[in-house]
């Protein structure tokens, strides 16, 4: 039977994502000799996520999946700390304005909060914990960051949640988040570099060698 890895999410993007950072660098994940399949395709229902840090929530995730399969499991956790709210949204950036908030909604809710705040002060940063537990209780986390600021007018429609009102450091231009290839995305992003440094542990599970 092909070896899996569960995967801490229902939705198929985050899948894909991760199956992409991951087979960047590990052979067995691009050729689909090793599986990847979401913890929603098992019949696991996704676990509360009430820690106080990305890394606590991720853990929280993966070592859930890993108990209810009894497979290795990845999970990331990720949000939005802005300087000036010293540090909010951040672990409550996907519920910044109220347990069902759309984006609309945490985006019209960042708006608000910074309406006050100089834009050379609206200093921001993208942060991802990716973990990956094993069966027999194994655990590791890394952290990947993406600096940059928050500007008051949405640009571009690519992404999600706050992208098109973030502009990283590394992009040239100006550009949001909101206005970057998803490709262009993985290569500076928060995700991009948590996954990148997981790929090295999830190797060496897969090739313990
Ligand atoms: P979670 O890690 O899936 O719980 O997502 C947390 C929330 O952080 C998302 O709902 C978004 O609001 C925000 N977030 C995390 N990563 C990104 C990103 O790459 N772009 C925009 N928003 C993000």
């Amino acid at each position: 039977m092909t070896p899996r890895l569960v995967v801490a999410t229902g939705n198929p993007h985050k899948l894909d994502e991760i199956a992409r950072l991951l087979g960047g660098s590990i052979p067995e994940i691009r050729s689909g000799s090793v599986e990847l399949v979401a913890m929603t395709d098992l019949g696991v229902p996704p676990p509360v996520e009430d820690g106080d840090t990305f890394e606590a929530n991720a853990l929280i995730k993966a070592r859930a999946v890993a108990a209810a399969t009894g497979l290795p499991a990845l999970a990331d956790d990720s949000g939005l700390e802005v300087d000036a709210l010293d540090g909010a949204p951040g672990v409550r950036s996907a519920r910044y304005a109220g347990d069902d908030a759309s984006d609309a909604d945490n985006n019209a809710a960042l708006v608000a909060a910074l309406a006050d705040v100089p834009e050379d002060e609206r200093t921001a940063r993208f942060v991802c914990v990716a973990a990956l537990v094993t069966v027999d209780g194994r655990e590791v986390t890394r952290r990947g960051t993406m600096e940059g600021r928050v500007v008051d007018q949405p640009r571009g429609d690519q992404g999600f949640g706050y992208d098109p009102y973030f502009v990283a450091d590394a992009t040239d231009g100006g550009r949001t988040n909101g206005q970057l290839a998803p490709a262009e995305k993985d290569t500076i992003s928060h995700r991009g570099a948590a996954f990148r440094a997981l790929a090295e542990d999830v190797a060496r599970l897969l090739d313990p060698a």
